[in-house]
C-alpha cells in the first residue's frame, strides 16, 4: 500500500492519497486540495477513487469535499459520530474560522470502529478515537497509521473545538501508544512521525 501526501490549501491539511500496490484503485482521505491539483502533483493519473474519506467532520479537511464527489462520484464515508457535522457550519467549525457557514451533503456510507475499507485487494481497519470531535477516526493497517487529528508529530489534536473532550482524547491516544513501535504515523498536519518516536518524545502519549 502506498500513501502519498498532498499539502493543503491555506489550513495546512494534508491530503492523502492511498494507493494499492498495484495502483488499481484508491481512497482519498480528507480532500483538503482539488482533485485536479493532485492528478497535477502526481504527474499520472489517479486510480479509481473508491471512496472518499474523512478522519473527522471539520472544514479544513473537507474543503474540495464536493469537487471529488463531482469529479470521481466516488462514496463519502465519515464515522456516524461526525455525521450531524457535515452540513452544520457550527459543528464542522466552517464558521469559527471563515465566518460564513459551510459544509457538504450527507455520506453515503457512515463508519464505526472496526469497519473495513477496501483499496483493491488491500484493505485498512477503522479505529474510533473520539476525543477532538467525537467521530474522528484512524485508519490503521499493519505499518501504517493514519491519525487525522488525534495524533501529530510531537502534538495532539485540540479538545477545546465543539463536541471536543480532552479525557476521551487521551483514552483514544493511549489506545494508539498499545501499537507496534515501528508503525509509521500519517498525521492530519504537519510531518510524518512513528508511535516509537511519539512515544519518546510526545508528553501525551507516554506510558
Ligand atoms: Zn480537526
Ligand atoms: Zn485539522
Amino acid at each position: 500500500m502506498k500513501i502519498e501526501r498532498y499539502g493543503g490549501r491555506g489550513y495546512e491539511s494534508n491530503c492523502y492519497l492511498i494507493v494499492d500496490d498495484e495502483e488499481t484503485q484508491a481512497l482519498v482521505l480528507d480532500p483538503a486540495i482539488d482533485f485536479h491539483t493532485v492528478f497535477r502533483q502526481r504527474g499520472k493519473s489517479v486510480p479509481p477513487v473508491a471512496a472518499i474519506l474523512l478522519s473527522h467532520a471539520h472544514f479544513d479537511h473537507m474543503l474540495e469535499v464536493d469537487d471529488w464527489r463531482e469529479k470521481t462520484g466516488a462514496p463519502l464515508a465519515v464515522h456516524a459520530a461526525d455525521a450531524p457535522a457535515l452540513g452544520d457550519g457550527e459543528k464542522n467549525v466552517y464558521r469559527l474560522f471563515t465566518g460564513h457557514d459551510g459544509g457538504t451533503a450527507p455520506a453515503e456510507r457512515l463508519l464505526a470502529e472496526g469497519d473495513v475499507v477496501r483499496v483493491g485487494s488491500e484493505a485498512l481497519t477503522v479505529l474510533h478515537t473520539p476525543g477532538h470531535t467525537p467521530g474522528c477516526i484512524c485508519l490503521y493497517t499493519p505499518g501504517i497509521l493514519l491519525s487525522g487529528d488525534t495524533l501529530f508529530a510531537g502534538d495532539i489534536g485540540r479538545a477545546d473545538l465543539p463536541g471536543g473532550r480532552a479525557s476521551v482524547l487521551m483514552d483514544s491516544l493511549h489506545r494508539l501508544g498499545k501499537l507496534p513501535p515501528e508503525t509509521k504515523v500519517y498525521p492530519g498536519h504537519g510531518p510524518m512521525t512513528t508511535i516509537e518516536r511519539e512515544k519518546k518524545y510526545n508528553l501525551y502519549i507516554g506510558d
